[in-house]
């Protein structure tokens, strides 16, 4: 399928064209005719498969037809990165058609609010906000959304997850109630609370679903089980013996991150940290000196791992076991991105065994577990069924192998050309 045959209009189409989308992704072949019809969406579709343009290119479209100076689109992210991914997106999508945007976030920089509620006065098509953020700029009074038109919510999971919900209820309480809205619903997981949610949001949605819960196809998953003490020994070993291009390290609690890191610049290896203790400026320092590799390792909490587009990720670690098995999908879709291929390593410590079962459940694929290198030892043995109290550490044997990939059903099976314009 190509673009040209969902008749969008020029501006849009040409932005298309300029980014170098060849071919729209499943999820967008999908979305797009439904979105572009203005009818209401619930969609399943995970970081990675290209939803963002999935909504933005028909909200472009809508806009483009009927221009006006109001506010008339409204985006709810979760998180800042989020947002500002989903921002650029949207400027890199408006160069030919003119439309604006508005990134809301928040931080306890005193210039970026200032800025917003400036952007926000002087008028904008389109917000892209985080809930909390944008209920503080309209309890002040000036966000005018009575023209609102279209409305959309992403990674509504994780919104909910993230305590979000009653800023979403009063949000929706300030959008006007007698005009038509389209209102579309992106989640990478579909649980009850995301169902009551859309219930009350959307009018007869068209619902679909893209195989969300697995990585894409290119990424080689593999696992340590290592003791807590092996696992900073384990990760210098890897680092040192490969060539170092981009490589993520998730870790779940600030505290890891921030202990792992020191560890790392100890050992010299070129890293660095992001975590929700770093001011907004300087998380988006780090973020840009990653994309433009002016070092290698990035070691980062959970915040990072949805929505964040960081090209040619070669190597995933998982310092620890996810909490949720669809946040292993996210962490892991940092890497293989649009056809590439990279590499997602986890370490599995005992606690963590009968969480990794649930994600080897969830993923439909047994994840290899590989020999622990000779100057590390073994790790406790794989058990995950094992009442964890009484679990006892057997030693593992010597268990042999490379990386076992088994193919899956990737998700995105999109092109990108060379961009023939500049923007
Ligand atoms: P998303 O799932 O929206 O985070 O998109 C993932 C990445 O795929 C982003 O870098 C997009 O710019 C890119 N992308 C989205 N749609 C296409 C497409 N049709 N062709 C090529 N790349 C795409």
């Amino acid at each position: 399928m190509k673009f040209s045959e969902f008749k969008l209009s020029p501006g849009v189409f040409e932005s298309v064209e300029a980014m170098g989308f060849e071919e729209p992704s499943p999820v967008q072949e999908q979305v797009i005719p439904i979105a572009l019809e203005k009818k209401d969406l619930i969609a399943c579709a995970q970081t990675g498969t290209g939803k963002t343009a999935a909504y933005l290119l028909p909200l472009m479209n809508h806009l483009e037809e009927n221009k006006s100076d109001k506010i008339k689109g409204l985006i709810l992210a979760p998180t800042r990165e989020l947002v500002l991914q989903i921002d650029q997106q949207f400027q890199g999508f408006a160069y030919f058609s003119g439309l604006e945007s508005v990134a809301i976030y928040g931080g306890n920089d005193s210039a970026i609010w200032e800025q917003q509620r400036v952007a926000i006065e002087r008028g904008t098509n389109v917000l892209v906000a985080s809930p909390g953020r944008l209920l503080a700029h309209i309890n002040l009074g000036y966000v005018d959304l009575s023209d609102l038109e279209y409305l959309i919510l992403d990674e509504a999971d994780k919104m909910l997850d993230m305590g979000f919900v009653d800023d979403i209820n009063k949000i929706i309480s300030f959008l006007p109630k007698n005009k038509p809205r389209q209102t579309m619903l992106f989640s990478a997981t579909m649980p009850s609370k995301i169902r009551v949610l859309s219930n009350t949001l959307l009018k007869n949605p068209t619902e679909i679903s893209i195989e969300v819960s697995k990585p894409a196809e290119g990424v080689l998953q593999a696992a340590y089980l290592t003791y807590d003490g092996q696992k900073n020994k384990l990760i210098s070993h890897l680092l040192a013996e490969k060539e170092l291009d981009s490589v993520i390290i998730f870790s779940s609690t600030k505290i890891k991150v921030k202990e792992l890191v020191k560890e790392l610049q100890q050992a010299k290896f070129p890293a660095k940290a992001i975590h929700s203790d770093l001011v907004q400026a300087e998380r988006e320092e780090v973020m840009r000196d990653f994309r433009n590799k002016k070092f290698p390792i990035l070691v980062a909490t959970d915040i990072l791992s949805r929505g964040i587009d960081v090209d040619n990720i070669g190597l995933v670690i998982n310092y620890d076991v996810p909490q949720d098995p669809p946040d292993y999908v996210h962490r892991v879709g940092r890497t293989a991105r649009a056809k590439t291929t990279g590499v997602a390593l986890t370490f599995i410590n005992e606690a963590d065994q009968a969480r990794f079962a649930n994600i080897e459940k969830l993923i439909e694929a047994e994840i290899f577990k590989i020999p622990n290198p000779a100057e590390i030892g073994d790790g406790p043995a794989y058990d995950p069924q094992a009442p964890s109290k009484k679990r006892h550490f057997k030693k593992q044997g010597n268990r042999k192998g490379n990386f076992q990939h088994k193919k899956k059903a990737g998700p995105y099976k999109g092109n990108r050309k060379p961009r023939t314009s500049n923007k």
